[in-house]
């Protein structure tokens, strides 16, 4: 069996569905669960529902939740044979409305009740999905994801547990598996141990399908975006950004992890543990290859495969009293980030002072409170990492100087800088406002024209890559 999972934008509108229906009718024999995103937007309009409603402004709720409503009414009646779901999503609606009021009434959102308000979205979609494929002649099945994925109560970034999990999805799908039926879920969504909904952090439903692929051994996990694959940076901060054909686990997490957005950076921990691989593709453009992401890929061709971007990091320096960083000092100091369960993402030490890069989105004060008995702790916001990553990088002398003189060239000052923590990346903090200058010198320097899309080095690039089809 194989896993499908289509994006937001791949379910955006009945069209969207419909070219939705006819990929997974192509891929029937090797049957296919798909696991499907809220309609594009969706969650975030819901977000914005709960925080008006929360403030207390119930009309302004009301009126996103009317708009949601005419938006999923009128997709369903745009999508041939679905009005089966009708009154389910009427029924769902309904009671998305009933949320948010009593959100209004006790003027009060807590993580659990924003994660019971976004499980609507994933919930709506994929009843309406199930629906279309049926109409369109597949033999789908509606599987609700919070009946299946079990996590545990760390709301808004529920971590799943995998032993009831894997069980779960095993008896769920096994039968209908059995039976060439195509079951549908939707991704991003769960429930703890006592059924109350869950969400696996936004951007999550890729998360789902490796969840889903690895629990029921699949033999490869496809995600269904907007682009032609993993591409060597973000399209949108340059055009010509242009697609990985091979790629290893590693570098892809590390992407994934700093930026990347076209997959989220729990996904490949499933694939990896059970090594399936994992092929980024194009819904509007079906017949094109896309990206394979697997446990070892050729050379590239390329110095670096790609370059992520992450804003929104925060740097903290922590300067020690006395002039030499006393024995024991680095101990104290992880002990407080693991108390506030922090990871950092990049980290420089000297002689008399500690920079940790960490997320931007991250409420410090606590966190400063704990850690200035250990020195004076300053705070800076508004920065951003660049990370290049490539399978080419140790013992290529001059490396560094390639990078940091396409950076000098745009004018960017660097704040700190890490690499050799892992073999396959470069990375540095620099002011969030001149991050995209910073990637679009880089990605000039390091992807010149001619090199059309990111090879490997090899004849057969997608030799590893069980299951192409
Ligand atoms: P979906 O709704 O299908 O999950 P997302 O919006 O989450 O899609 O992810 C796809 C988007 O990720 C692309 O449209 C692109 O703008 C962005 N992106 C950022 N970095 C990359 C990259 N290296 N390769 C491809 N897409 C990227
Ligand atoms: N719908 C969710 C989000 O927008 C999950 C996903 O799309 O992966 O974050
Ligand atoms: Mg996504």
């Amino acid at each position: 069996m194989i896993v499908m999972k289509f994006g937001g934008t791949s379910v955006e509108d009945a069209a969207a569905i419909a070219r939705v229906a006819g990929i997974v009718q192509q891929h029937a024999k090797q049957k296919p669960v798909v696991v499907v995103s809220a309609l594009g937007g969706f969650t975030d309009s819901l977000v914005a529902m709960a925080k008006a409603a929360a403030s207390g402004n119930l009309p302004a709720a009301l009126k996103l939740w009317r708009a949601g409503r005419q938006r999923h009414l009128a997709v369903l009646s745009g999508l041939k044979g679905s009005s089966a779901a009708l009154e389910q999503v009427q029924e769902l609606l309904g009671a998305l409305q009933d949320v948010l009021r009593g959100i209004a009434a006790l003027g009060e959102l807590s993580p659990r009740t924003q994660d019971n308000v976004l499980s609507f979205g994933e919930m709506l979609s994929s009843i309406m999905v199930a629906a279309a494929f049926k109409a369109a002649g597949l033999d789908a099945v509606h599987i609700d994801s919070r009946q299946c994925i079990v996590t545990d109560t760390n709301h808004t970034k529920a971590i799943p547990l995998f032993e009831p999990t894997n069980a779960r999805l095993r008896s769920a799908l096994k039968d209908h598996l059995a039976k060439n039926r195509v079951p549908v879920l939707g991704g991003f969504i769960g429930a703890t141990e006592d059924g109350t909904p869950s969400t696996l952090g936004r951007g999550g439903s890729d998360f789902s399908a490796a969840i889903v692929g690895a629990a029921l051994g699949a033999r490869r996990i496809e995600i269904w975006t907007d682009v032609e694959g993993m591409l060597t940076t973000d399209p949108r901060i340059c055009k010509d950004a242009r697609r990985i054909e091979v790629i290893g686990f590693e570098e892809a997490s590390e992407l994934a992890y700093f930026g990347a957005k076209v997959i989220h950076p729990a996904t490949l921990i499933p694939a990896v543990e059970s090594n399936i691989p994992v092929y980024v593709l194009n819904s509007r453009n079906p017949e094109s290859k896309g990206t394979c992401i697997q446990a070892k890929a050729p050379h590239s061709t390329t110095t670096f495969r790609a370059i992520a971007l992450k804003k929104g990091t925060k740097i903290l320096n922590i300067k020690a009293p006395r002039l030499l960083i006393a024995h024991g000092f680095l101990r104290s100091l992880f002990e407080v980030f693991e108390k506030h369960s922090l990871s950092p993402d990049l980290v420089n030490t000297s002689e008399v002072s500690v920079s940790v890069a960490i997320d931007g989105s991250r409420d410090v004060k606590a966190l400063v409170n704990d850690l200035r008995p250990l020195g004076v702790v300053e705070v800076e916001s508004g920065k951003a990492i660049v990370c290049l990553v490539g399978d080419n990088i140790r013992g290529r002398i001059g490396i560094c100087a390639d990078v940091f003189q396409a950076v000098a060239k745009a004018k960017v000052n660097i704040h700190m800088v890490s690499q050799g923590a892992s073999e396959i990346n470069i990375s540095f903090v620099i002011e969030e406002s001149d991050a995209v200058r910073a990637v679009q010198a880089l990605h000039a320097h390091f992807f010149p024209e001619e090199q059309l899309p990111v090879s490997a080095v090899g004849d057969d690039v997608y030799a590893g890559c069980a299951g192409v089809a």
